[in-house]
């Protein structure tokens, strides 16, 4: 059938579809992508090299055939990516109020530093004298490190605090076996992150549980009533992940000692007490940093992370290599130590995550880092005072930098955690955690970080308020089950990739 005629051409209905599956969905900025797989055209290529001759494979292009890789040119492949990063939100985007993670601005001045030649281009081959301004980079770095902990030494290899845990771990676990007893039992609160008790159980050690008392900390007799020459340590976060200080850590830390085990402390939350408390001070053995969180280095997608240990006097010997000493104006770098459990990784470490850390502790100086923790503290507790005649909030008590709520004033309009976390979405707000600690039912953990203005803290507010309003209107609860419906992508099935694995297109 003939639509239009232009000129001497007539345009037919099937020639219309055609060229509507040419343009596809993208509208505006809003690009639907295909995949590379989809898009490969035989033949494209983003490099052009010679052909070998005589080599088996022949050419690149044929190799690529074979294993089914997508064929596509230089710009293909860049205006993929591309598109693709602006679907993604981020940091740079706008508020990540993710609980425990501490996901809060990294400062450009870290970046800056990070990129000057002499850091960025290093080689970890590079000789001792020829890289004495890093390792005086990384002493100072450790020298901060044993500053904020009021601990004695520190290996900064780690990758991450799950690797800083198993860096702690298998520390006490050389210190025990050198004493003659490497025991067998580790403490872990039923409020942990799930990479505490892993870690444990990866050294060999086996669980046991105390439980989160109702006001969400630990009662220093739940440990006492475990405590026995097996144990080999507690690992308990402080601040807990309900955002409370553990106030019984001391005498957890006395009793603990009395028995001969040590007390590792999970550091994830430091940002809440850096500068005010030093966990030496509550009785702390050892403790993992995350830089990528505290220290303000990027992580989730824009990591790696960086995870130091600190530890006291009496696990010096036994710190994995390498770590860094001063001896006279020269700086060492220590690789063998016979006490020493061994090496964590074939180098140094995450060294630009270190340039960025140490960038971050000197522009704030002393001072300022105690007001890191002051502001996330205070900005934690003004959402939280904010929204409690909103939800349901368990442990209704000043928070450290993090707070709990739940749906149970939701649920019974059938709106729950999960349907609020999509509704954030849907308004342009990352959401906070949900469904962790396991300790409360639903939860939704709340991190603003010291890094959001009033503005931001007041959006973020005034959603979660109008959320909790809209669910006592029928329609707009039912409407939330949606949720998002303005993002690129709608809601996702939560299970289904994982039950239906699809790995080749
Ligand atoms: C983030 C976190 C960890 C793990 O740290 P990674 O750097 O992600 O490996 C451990 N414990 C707590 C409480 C955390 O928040």
């Amino acid at each position: 059938m003939t639509v239009i005629a232009l000129k001497n051409l007539e345009v037919k209905e099937n020639n219309m579809q055609n060229l509507d599956e040419i343009i596809g969905q993208s509208r505006g900025l809003k690009y639907e992508e295909k995949l590379l797989f989809e898009q490969s055209s035989e033949g494209a290529c983003g490099v052009d090299l010679q052909e070998i001759k005589n080599f088996q494979n022949k050419t690149g292009q044929q190799a690529r055939e074979k294993i089914g890789l997508a064929q596509v040119s230089e710009p293909q492949v860049v205006r993929h990516f591309v598109r693709l990063s602006t679907q993604n939100y981020s940091i740079d985007h706008g508020i990540f109020p993710l609980g425990s993670c501490t996901m809060k601005h990294n400062p450009r001045l870290n970046e800056k530093t990070a990129r000057f030649d002499g850091f960025a281009n290093l080689h970890p081959m590079q000789s001792e004298a020829q890289t004495q301004g890093a390792l005086a980079l990384m002493c100072e770095l450790q020298n901060w490190l044993k500053q904020v902990s009021g601990l004695d030494a520190i290996a900064l290899s780690p990758a991450a605090g799950a690797h800083g845990e198993l860096a702690g771990i298998m520390t006490i676990h050389a210190a025990h076996v050198a004493k003659g007893n490497p025991r067998k039992t580790v403490i872990v609160p039923d409020s942990a992150h799930g990479t505490n008790p892993a870690t444990a159980a990866l050294c060999g050690y086996e669980i046991v549980s105390v439980p989160t008392e109702k006001d969400g900390k630990v009662n220093p007799q739940s440990v006492k009533n475990v405590l026995n020459e097996n144990v080999a340590a507690i690992m308990l976060t402080n601040p807990n992940t309900c955002g409370l200080y553990e106030s019984g850590a001391h005498e957890i830390a006395d009793a603990l000692h009395k028995a001969g085990a040590y007390f590792y402390c999970d550091g994830a939350n430091f940002n809440a007490i850096v500068g005010k408390v030093q966990p030496a001070k509550f009785g702390v053995d050892v403790m993992h940093f995350n830089l990528h969180k505290t220290f303000s280095t990027p992580h989730g997608g824009g990591g790696p992370g960086s995870g130091p240990i600190a530890v006291c006097k009496e696990l010096e010997p036994y710190i994995p290599t390498p770590y860094v000493v001063k001896e006279g104006e020269k700086y060492k770098l220590v690789t063998e130590n016979k006490n020493s459990f061994g090496r964590l990784r074939g180098f140094n470490g995450q060294f630009g995550m270190f340039v960025r850390a140490l960038t971050y502790m000197l522009s704030h100086g002393g001072d300022g880092l105690k007001q890191v923790a002051e502001d996330a503290v205070l900005n934690a507790n003004y959402i939280r005072s904010s929204l409690k005649n909103y939800y349901n909030i368990p442990f209704d008590d000043y928070c450290m930098h993090e707070f709990l709520m739940n749906d149970k004033l939701q649920k019974d309009d059938g709106v729950t955690t999960m349907d609020i976390a999509k509704t954030m979405v849907e308004y342009g707000i990352h959401p906070m955690t949900v469904y962790f600690p396991l300790v409360v039912q639903a939860a939704m953990l709340i991190e603003p970080t010291e890094t959001e203005n009033k503005q931001s803290l007041d959006r973020l507010i005034a959603v979660l308020q109008k959320i909790a309003i809209d669910t006592k209107d029928k329609a707009k609860a039912e409407a939330m089950h949606k949720n998002p419906v303005s993002t690129p992508r709608r809601r996702l099935d939560e299970v289904k990739a994982a039950k239906e694995l699809k790995l080749k297109f």
